[in-house]
């Protein structure tokens, strides 16, 4: 059905969604350390603020988890690659480039237009 090597894109989304939490993990501590060297941090004002603009940075990078998540749970299921829209197969090349894509090309094509 398909030349490409599954083991290989599963380690690609691994490694991918490491550098994903790795880095909200920096994120975060950051803003931790802002906190305790600077009291006036904590002032309720201010604390909205710093988690609304975390949720925000937070939210974009979750979305991309999730989209690593279900291809690696696809993966799992050896549902990868097939299209969830017209069930047909998702090209090789496609899935090369977007190795998190739900959709072939035709579909994501009529979701965009
Ligand atoms: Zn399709």
């Amino acid at each position: 059905m398909t030349s490409l090597n599954f083991n290989q894109i599963k380690d690609v989304l691994l490694k991918q969604r490491q550098e994903i939490v790795s880095r909200l993990h920096d994120f975060e501590e950051g803003w931790k350390d802002l906190g305790e060297h600077d009291i006036e941090w904590q002032e309720e004002a201010q604390k909205a603020d710093l988690t609304s603009l975390y949720d925000f940075l937070d939210e974009r990078e979750v979305d991309k988890i999730e989209a690593i998540d279900h291809a690696l749970s696809k993966l799992a299921t050896s549902g990868y690659g097939i299209c969830e829209q017209c069930q047909k197969m998702i090209s090789d090349k496609r899935l090369e480039v977007l190795p998190t894509t739900r959709w072939c090309k035709t579909c994501a094509e009529s979701k965009t237009a």
